[in-house]
């Protein structure tokens, strides 16, 4: 095997390599049954099973196939590295078209298969993108801003901040929509921190991830650019929202609300759900249908009022997580460490253990704000029902309709702008950005594993 030998493959994929002569990057075409496959031979993630090749189709998508299904292969065509492939594409401008910037900010979205390492990185120059997902091209004229590189595990408040105020800057400067790609892990947060910090937006502002990066067989990458772009590019809206996969068939997006959307699968590709109601809508390639009425809509906005982004985002806040013989402890630690402001995701209506209620007396007591959201995550809180319920709320305890995610974000933000105790209870339960519902569709739990009626 020459030293081009393909990234990350195992025993059985290697020989199959060997025997055929096949390096990483060369162009083969296959015979499977009655199936010709054209494409770029891929390094491949490293704990993926072994016996396969996986290739890269010319409209961008990636398969993976049997080793053992492949009644002949040939190397049609010697291909260096696809980014050096890339590097002296040009993307012409094309004045009918919409012009839209895409962030990005990591995650496995846009990413690519390294090279050298065999590892994911984060790589998404235009003409990188361009030529992993051609139909881009087709949409609009894109450009892209890199703001970070991470995993979105590593998101701190700070950078929901310093997305939000490029988010802020582009929505002023007369382009038509704004995609943002992000890690998937804690993507509703973000949706729900940038849903508050900017006002007054003039555009999509739509984020999109992926369960799967773009390298590795059947990646959603690339279908969820697609729409996110075409949304960001033609959607009658001027909302933060997040498009992804809708169902397990793989064929439409739905956009959700950025302050009422939660991921409910570790791995599926339709791991977003839109949660105390219906989605805002859904896409197929271009054709968007708003299942919603009350969105805002792009068309109807006000130019002339600016989009303006808060200055400040309080980081010294906490999401404590309710639970039968849970510590006191652990409040008795935020309000040691100055904390400024506790979310409990609390028991059925918004409830925790009797122990912990000195604890939680003490933190309002030095001036921590502490709110309880619900870890049910559908209904609404009913702190009368109970003496549990009504004792925290004597102590000043903050019911907040909300996911608790979406709390927490709210009170970083909240906290970040706010210091009077009744300005910042009294934001804290006024409806921003769509995360308190004034009733709760009930359609939207019947049909939130991405079923419709007929089939269940
Ligand atoms: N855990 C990483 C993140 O959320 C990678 C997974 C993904 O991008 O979906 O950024």
């Amino acid at each position: 095997m020459g030293s081009n030998q393909p990234e990350g493959y195992k025993k059985k994929s290697k020989k199959f390599f060997k025997d055929h002569n096949i390096e990483a990057w060369d162009k083969v075409e296959i015979k499977k049954g009655d199936s010709l496959f054209q494409g770029i031979i891929l390094p491949r993630n490293q704990f993926a099973d072994d016996g396969y090749v996986e290739i890269k189709l010319s409209n961008g998508y990636n398969i993976g196939l049997k080793v053992e299904d492949l009644e002949e292969i040939n190397v049609i065509g010697k291909n260096p590295p696809m980014i050096v492939e890339f590097e002296g594409m040009k993307i012409p401008k094309d004045k009918s078209k919409p012009n839209v910037t895409l962030l990005g900010t990591g995650g496995t979205i846009a990413s690519r298969l390294d090279y050298v390492t065999g590892g994911v990185i984060p790589a998404f120059k235009p003409r990188e993108l361009y030529a992993a997902v051609p139909e881009l091209a087709e949409i609009c004229n894109l450009d892209t801003k890199i703001i970070f590189k991470i995993f979105s595990e590593d998101m701190k408040p700070n950078n929901w901040l310093k997305i939000a105020k490029e988010v802020t800057k582009l929505s002023n400067s007369g382009i038509d929509g704004i995609v943002v790609t992000h890690g998937t892990d804690t993507l509703g947060y973000s949706t729900a921190a940038v849903s508050f910090l900017v006002q007054n937006l003039h555009v999509p502002v739509v984020f999109v991830g992926s369960q799967r990066s773009s390298d590795r067989p059947s990646s959603d990458a690339a279908i969820n650019l697609i729409h996110g772009t075409n949304l960001a590019a033609k959607g009658d809206i001027a909302e933060v929202v997040l498009c992804m996969l809708g169902s397990s068939s793989h064929t439409y997006g739905l956009i959700h609300r950025g302050t009422r959307v939660r991921k409910m699968h570790s791995s599926v590709r339709h791991a977003f759900r839109t949660i105390g109601d219906i989605p805002l809508g859904k896409i197929e390639n271009e054709k968007i249908v708003w299942f919603k009425k009350d969105i805002h809509h792009k068309s109807a906005v006000d130019l002339e009022l600016e989009t303006i982004c808060s200055k400040k985002i309080e980081s010294k806040c906490a999401l404590v997580y309710i639970h039968p013989g849970m510590s006191t402890e652990i409040i008795d630690f935020y309000i040691d460490k100055g904390y400024k402001g506790i979310v409990l995701a609390g028991t059925g209506l918004g409830h925790a253990p009797k122990h912990m209620f000195n604890s939680i007396q003490r933190a309002i007591s030095e001036g921590i704000s502490v709110v309880m959201a619900l870890q049910t995550l559908w209904g609404f809180t009913g702190m009368k029902v109970y003496s549990n319920g009504r004792e925290l709320l004597d102590l000043g305890v903050i019911p907040a309709d909300m996911i608790p995610e979406t709390a927490f974000a709210k009170l970083c933000w909240v906290l970040g702008n706010y210091q009077d105790e009744n300005k910042i209870k009294q934001v804290m339960q006024t409806n921003i950005a769509g995360e308190i519902l004034p009733y709760e569709d009930i359609r939207g739990y019947q049909i939130q594993q991405g079923l419709t009626e007929k089939e269940y």
